[in-house]
């Protein structure tokens, strides 16, 4: 059995989105009862969310962003950049708390106090981009999380597979002149999912040409086509790579019951594609491993896919 950490907390509710808007707190209590009607929660190592350090968001978003961010939040506006990216008074500060968590996570994982860890965080961040908000994202966590792993930790090759159903755009933009980080997406294809980016074509550019994998997945799709995605293509790519630490963009609206998007997985699959990942961390990161929650709007799909995730990075 791994030791594995989980950021939970309940202030990620205060981040208020308004009614009708699937990024919603309800999200985060359906993992939060299914995970602690299992015990799957009290088998874990709480992990503390705390507010990010600015200097750690600055290391990836423009400062001029951060600023209209926090104003745009201590005015009241209800959104900020565009529509989808809803926000009331307490988000930029509970964005700093989810992106906390992670790099608390990171920390903890890199300490030895855990092997892995998943974190339950909102709002997400894949679709973040440097200078802006985009798709319920306002601080990419993940990419802060690998600009961390760089920083701080002085690691020369992060792995990021994003199997959330929309393109990790943000991700991919922030590294994609970077050699050192390797961003894996499987996503619905761009001609009918938003957010209309993650061709095959974008494999990243100058030194990090090659460092970026798009694979994006016509609808319906199936559990055997990501399956064999994975086995094509994420696994021989991580192989030859040789990540010291692997971060996953772990997004469960490819799920069949997703209202978001037409992709058909089922649960079994996201069990599965964990599974391989926590081998590919042992094979090559010391088991090194750090998941972080992006989409997901079904609460029942949602609540049973991380259930089974943190069911199998425990059993790892
Ligand atoms: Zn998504």
């Amino acid at each position: 059995m791994a030791r594995t950490g989980l950021v939970q907390d309940e202030r990620f509710q205060l981040h208020q989105t308004g009614s009708g808007h699937p990024e919603r707190p309800a999200r985060l209590q359906a993992i939060e009862s299914a995970l602690a009607s299992h015990g799957l929660a009290d088998a874990c190592l709480p992990i503390d969310a705390t507010p990010v350090e600015l200097a750690r968001v600055r290391a990836v978003h423009d400062e001029s962003y951060l600023k209209r961010l926090g104003e745009a939040c201590a005015q009241g506006r209800p959104f900020i950049d565009v529509p989808d990216s809803a926000i009331g008074p307490e988000s930029f500060e509970i964005a700093r708390l989810a992106t906390g968590g992670v790099l608390n996570a990171v920390d903890a994982v890199m300490a030895g106090r855990c092997d892995n860890a998943f974190c339950a965080i909102r709002p997400p961040g894949h679709h973040a981009e440097r200078h802006m908000s985009l798709g319920f994202c306002l601080f990419a966590n993940v990419a802060i999380a690998a600009q961390h792993l760089l920083d701080h930790y002085e690691l020369a090759r992060i792995l990021v597979v994003d199997w959330d159903v929309h393109h990790g755009n943000g991700t991919q933009h922030i590294f994609e002149e970077d050699p050192r980080v390797l961003f894996i997406s499987l996503h619905g294809h761009p001609g009918v999912v938003y957010p209309g980016t993650g061709y095959e074509s974008e494999r990243g550019r100058g030194p990090g040409e090659g460092f970026t994998i798009n694979l994006p997945m016509l609808p319906p799709s199936s559990d055997a086509e990501w399956q064999r995605a994975f086995d094509d293509s994420v696994l021989p790519a991580a192989d030859g790579f040789k990540p010291e630490f692997v971060l996953i963009s772990a997004g469960f609206d490819a799920h069949e019951r997703d209202p978001l998007a037409p992709l058909e997985l089922t649960t079994d699959v996201f069990g599965w594609m964990t599974d391989r990942l926590v081998e590919s961390a042992a094979r090559h990161a010391k088991g090194r491993l750090v998941s972080v929650l992006e989409g997901g709007y079904d609460l029942d799909a949602l609540a049973d896919c991380a259930e089974l995730h943190l069911e199998r990075l425990l059993a790892s």
